[in-house]
């Protein structure tokens, strides 16, 4: 019976002492976990934010008492909707600046051309449109940038000054390879969702709500590397857009002269 008793503690003892080191170690692995995902979000937080300069300087807009703004239009040309656009900065007499992809510029050179010689600026959006484009090595992206200044200046005769990523997404060393290839960092400081809002009112409201003086606007007149896109909603809001701006004593001005109103002494 001694033997027993004594035997019998030492077990549950023994029991106890592996149930609690189980327990430790899934809370190690747990606590882990939490830690790495912690790092990714705001390792993601500061690659998509775009008034973000925790991995390097973004121009998004500048503090001014002056109403200009800039208009901006992503994932050109393409197409028809390209055009339509041109005809409406005509008829409202607005230049904008459009962040091209090298891909669709080959594939419409003409329509990049007319962008051009419309008086407007073109600007750099990379080669393929491509999300994994900031997971590459700094060489590639720089390779991948100066191919697009390439493409464009070949076609328009402009050599690009900005590079917007695409999607915004903007990895520690994109700065470096952007640097290279004598391009500066814009993101926006009014995205408009164009191209997901259900009607031309909501885009119209969200530029009322956002603008302001010394803004970069962004609206989409491709989507990504696709062609033929149709953006319906955003046809009908751009003029509104424009005129409601006008109405409230805004100029639009290009990235470029925003860019430099920043610089200017
Ligand atoms: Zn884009």
């Amino acid at each position: 019976m001694a033997i027993g008793r004594s035997w019998m503690p030492k077990t549950h003892k023994s029991f106890k002492i592996v149930k609690s080191s189980k327990l430790r170690f899934r809370f190690k692995i747990f606590a882990l976990t939490g830690l790495i995902l912690a790092f990714l979000v705001i390792a993601a937080y500061f690659s998509y934010d775009p008034a973000s300069n925790f991995y390097g300087n973004v121009f998004k807009s500048i503090i001014t008492k002056d109403k200009v703004i800039a208009l901006t239009f992503d994932d050109g040309p393409n197409g028809e909707t390209t055009l339509k656009v041109l005809d409406i900065l005509k008829q409202e007499d607005v230049k904008a600046t459009f962040f091209v992809v090298g891909d669709n510029v080959k594939f419409y050179p003409a329509i990049a051309k007319k962008i051009a010689t419309d008086g407007n600026e073109i600007e750099n959006h990379s080669t393929h449109h491509a999300h994994s484009l900031q997971f590459e090595t700094e060489y590639a992206i720089y390779k991948d940038l100066t191919e697009t200044n390439q493409i464009i200046y070949a076609h328009t005769g402009q050599m690009p000054r900005f590079y917007r990523p695409p999607f915004g997404f903007r990895s520690p060393w994109a700065f470096g390879a952007a640097r290279a290839a004598k391009l500066i960092t814009v993101t926006w400081n009014d995205l408009t969702q164009d191209y997901s809002a259900k009607s031309d009112s909501v885009i119209v409201s969200y530029i009322e709500k956002f603008a302001r003086p010394g803004g970069v606007i962004v609206l989409h007149d491709g989507s990504g590397a696709k062609h033929g896109v149709d953006h319906p909603n955003m046809l009908k809001a751009l003029p509104q857009i424009i005129e409601n701006l006008k109405a409230k004593g805004y100029k639009f001005v290009t990235v470029s002269e925003l860019y430099d109103r920043s610089y200017a002494k």
